[in-house]
């Protein structure tokens, strides 16, 4: 059963365009590429390949936005307003936007709407209640001075941003920084661009002055690089790969010292012990987190280390799942895994799954593509058993429905098998030993630590990660502290009383 909207296929409107200074345009080289659904191959419509020229009108048009302080000159409580409705607009629109999604990047449409929407429209929501509500603080310095410690926006915020949650990713970033009254220039991924263009137009429809929010799509190296090296772009928000990461860091550096923020990759440690309080809990966490979105998840939990004497138990249980999460159509509303993002990632996928073969893992489930039928890009769940940390698979971010499952002793062993990784940005624990869940949770290097669940959630809390799984923390009021600048202002008082 395909799932029923009231937008289908044949009445979506596709638009590839980029948006700059409140107008859908062409790039300026007038170049294209083509934007590919990951359900069958198809060639959903063409999108405007921007590049260093585009970046620069859409980047003086943010500055002019700025300058002419359209937006940030108002209220906190009138920017409140527009966000609050533009979050609505997103949810009016949320069955175009989660079928948009899940033609552009393949996620099941019953998460595209029920997770995807909704959560990008609660964090506009959420950070336009907060930007009438926060005081800024005056110092307490001597009686002779009042210092004032006020926030101010930052300027002109570049972001740029991955396929595996489009709109949740972008509105991360651009829900705080337009709260705080900056002008934004978003660079989807060109994989999934589609979602950002119509967030675009629905926050211009809500009331966000025109060149106070740009679009430009293309590709990382063409239009992604002169955003992040651009001089009159004042702080970078990126979410994506280490390795493009690192390079950011490098391009603020190189350029203007913009200020620069990364949320990275994860190969996170999900810790059973034995005394775990509900088996069937565990297990179900640890196979639907690492399935959930294809695997395409930062926060995935990729590593699975269960105490030996529960081990076999564990999988038994683990594997009797796995058939629940057989890969289908994703527009079909019962498919809770759908395709890979392109044929790219697909066959990364597969690659990896063929080293931890070589590397003498055993594979327990899956292993291989499937649906080649449909023309898209399928996976089925895999399952490794008997993963040791110096293996690939282990070590690297594989970003796909693949875990791998090691064992451990105790628990100094297995902190120190967790934090043998350059990433830390989330992990979990399970026990129903208070001082081993609290003492684990100390040890291990991660930005989360999860108790007897995995993937809870909520705007309130921040999300980032430790070492190379980036630097600063999206979500919470946290956010706001990479999108405004501390300004002191420091006055005398020659008191005549
Ligand atoms: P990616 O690094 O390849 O691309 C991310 C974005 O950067 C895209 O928009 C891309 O076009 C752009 N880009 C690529 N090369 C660039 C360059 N040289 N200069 C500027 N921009 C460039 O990552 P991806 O494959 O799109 O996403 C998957 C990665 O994102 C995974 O590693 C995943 O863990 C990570 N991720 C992290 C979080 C988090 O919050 N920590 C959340 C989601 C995804």
């Amino acid at each position: 059963m395909t799932v029923t909207t009231h937008i289908t296929q044949e009445t979506l409107q596709l638009d590839g365009r980029a948006l700059i200074n409140g107008r859908r345009v062409e790039s300026l080289s007038g170049k294209s590429f083509d934007c590919i659904s990951p359900v069958d191959g198809r060639i959903l419509t063409t999108v405007a390949r921007c590049a260093e020229a585009d970046i620069d009108v859409a980047v003086s048009a943010a500055r002019t936005a700025f300058d002419d302080q359209r937006w940030r000159g108002l209220a906190p409580a009138q920017r409140k307003r527009i966000l609050l409705h533009f979050a609505d607009l997103l949810q009016k629109h949320g069955d175009e936007l989660a079928l948009l999604e899940t033609l552009d990047m393949g996620k099941p449409i019953r998460y595209s709407r029920s997770v995807d929407v909704n959560s990008a429209a609660n964090c506009i929501r959420w950070y336009g209640e907060a930007i009438d509500k926060i005081y800024d603080e005056i110092a307490p310095t001597p009686s002779t001075a009042l210092a004032l410690i006020t926030r101010e926006p930052m300027g002109v915020v570049g972001v740029i941003v991955p396929w595996n949650y489009p709109m949740i990713m972008a509105a991360w970033k651009i829900a705080p920084a337009l709260a705080s009254g900056n002008s934004v220039v978003l660079k989807p991924s060109e994989k999934s661009p589609l979602t950002a263009l119509r967030m675009a137009d629905l926050a211009l429809e809500a009331g966000v002055p025109p060149g106070v929010l740009n679009v430009v799509t293309g590709y990382g190296p063409e239009a992604g690089s002169p955003l992040a090296l651009h001089l009159d772009v004042d702080c970078i928000a990126f979410t994506g790969s280490t390795r493009v990461g690192k390079q950011i860091h490098v391009m603020a550096g190189q350029s203007n010292l913009k200020r620069a923020w990364t949320e990275l990759g994860g190969k996170s440690p999900n810790i059973v012990f034995a005394d775990c309080p509900d088996l069937d809990r565990a297990v179900e966490a640890a196979v639907g987190s690492i399935f959930f979105n294809q695997g395409e998840s930062c926060n995935a939990p990729s590593r699975l280390f269960v105490e030996a004497s529960i081990k076999e138990q564990f999988l038994e249980k683990a594997l009797a799942l796995v058939p629940a999460y057989a890969p289908g159509n994703p527009l079909n509303s019962s498919t809770v895994m759908g395709a890979i993002v392109d044929k790219v990632q697909m066959n990364s996928v597969l690659r990896y799954i063929d080293i931890g073969k070589t590397e003498g893992a055993k594979l327990l489930a899956g292993g291989e593509q499937t649906l080649l039928e449909t023309g898209g890009y399928y996976i089925q769940p895999t399952i490794f058993d008997a993963v040791h940390t110096d293996m690939a698979i282990a070590r690297e971010e594989i970003f796909g429905p693949v875990l791998s499952v090691l064992s451990f002793t105790d628990a100094a062993d297995v902190v120190h098998q967790a934090n043998q990784s350059v990433y830390g940005l989330q992990a979990a624990v399970w026990t129903r030993d208070i001082n081993k869940a609290l003492g684990v949770a100390r040890a291990l290097r991660a930005g989360t630590v999860h108790v007897n669940q995995y993937d809870e959630d909520d705007i309130t809390v921040p999300f980032g990660g430790y070492k190379q799984s980036g630097v600063g923390r999206d979500k919470s009021l946290h956010a706001f502290d990479k999108y405004t600048e501390t300004k002191t202002t420091w006055i005398r008082i020659d008191s005549p009383v």
